[in-house]
């Protein structure tokens, strides 16, 4: 072999290996890919070197969310938890391990927020017209109240090995608080398995990231402003596995003689939850953040610091339904929340004083 051709026989072999390496390859845009699921929107963003995989991420997400929601949808008769809630004081259905997660994930946001979180809220929400139920001509009597709060109980929700039951006849669960959340991890866990390294998975706000959009930066998450359906209030920088979720008053509601009524039901009382406008949650999980943003949502800015304070790489941001907007966040999230340096209102960091 003369001299020449074997410095390009060496010359070539570096390029391969740095090119399986991944090193000369330009970096391209995060792809993202959209999909509807679940009666919302999915979406899942392929970075860095797997842009060329995120059809087949997109595919992965969309095959478990679809097995997910035929299973816990309270919209179709013959889904698992469907049967469960038919039962309801008559027998018990045969778990699989998806709804086994979601009865123990259901148990461990009940204690955790003092009952406030509670997935038997089932017949409350759908007295007050959401989840398929008929939406109030007039406001709605105490007595039905009353009657309904009485088949509210995630305690009387049970797991006897694999077989799941509600005690009381006329109990109704009802996963809409934490559902989205659960196939969000599940959906990351098999992306993960399969090599996926810089990525994220969103369900209807409820998304998790992995990795980085590119080597120098991290994954930047807008929050929107619930006073302003185009504005945002600042963004999150996250890290590696973070996953966060907003629960708010303007995505659904109900308006009862001219009054607005919306979507997640104090259990104490009974009745929609008012004075809060919105809550983001960031936590090691899409679970936790979901199932805990709803919680604190109910429990407003003091008791819902408290239920979350000293859990690992949990933070919370509140927007109490007030003017002027004022933004609570525990101090924790001060590290990854980032306010829009325009934005006309405070943040207050929970514990201290306010901060104009
Ligand atoms: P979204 O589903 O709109 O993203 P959330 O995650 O906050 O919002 O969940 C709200 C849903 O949770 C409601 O639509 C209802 O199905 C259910 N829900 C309402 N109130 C409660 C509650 N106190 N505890 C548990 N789930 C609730
Ligand atoms: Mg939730």
């Amino acid at each position: 072999m003369s001299e020449t051709r074997r410095w390009l026989c060496w010359f070539s072999a570096w390029i391969a290996v740095l090119l399986a390496a991944g090193c000369l390859v330009p970096q391209s845009a995060p792809r993202e890919l959209r999909f509807n699921v679940m009666g919302t929107y999915a979406s899942v963003i392929a970075a860095g070197h797997e842009t060329g995989r995120a059809e087949e991420y997109c595919k992965a997400t969309e095959t478990v969310m679809r097995g997910i929601e035929s299973e816990l949808t309270i919209y179709r008769t013959n889904s698992l938890l469907s049967q469960l809630n038919a039962l309801a004081g008559k027998g018990s259905v045969e778990a699989d391990a998806t709804l086994r997660a979601n009865i123990e994930l259901a148990w461990k946001y009940g204690d955790l927020s003092h009952g406030t979180f509670d997935v038997t809220v089932g017949p409350l929400v759908r007295l007050w017209g959401f989840s398929g139920g008929k939406v109030p001509a007039a406001a709605v009597p105490e007595d039905r109240i009353q009657a309904a709060r009485a088949l509210v109980g995630y305690k009387h929700l049970h797991l006897d090995g694999t077989r799941a039951s509600l005690d009381q006849p006329g109990m109704v669960v009802d996963l809409g608080g934490i559902a989205k959340g659960y196939a969000v991890d599940v959906c990351c866990d098999l992306l993960r398995s399969r090599g996926a390294r810089d990525f994220t998975v969103n369900l209807s706000g409820n998304m998790r990231c992995f990795g980085r959009p590119a080597p120098e930066r991290p994954w930047r998450i807008g929050v929107r402003d619930p006073f302003d359906a185009n504005g945002m209030l600042g963004f999150l920088d996250l890290e590696n596995g973070m996953a966060v979720s907003t629960s708010g008053n303007y995505e659904r509601f109900v308006m009862i003689d001219g009054h607005r009524y919306i979507h997640i039901i104090d259990p104490r009382t009974g009745r929609p939850v008012e004075g809060m406008a919105g809550v983001t949650v960031i936590s090691p999980s899409a679970a936790d953040a979901d199932g805990l943003s709803t919680a604190l949502f109910v429990l407003g800015v003091e008791e819902g610091s408290k239920v979350i304070y000293g859990l690992p790489g949990t933070e919370a941001l509140f927007v109490p339904d007030r003017q002027p907007l004022e933004i609570d966040v525990t101090r924790g999230m001060t590290r990854f929340f980032h306010v829009r340096p325009d934005l006309a209102g405070s943040v207050h960091v929970i514990g201290d004083h306010p901060q104009h």
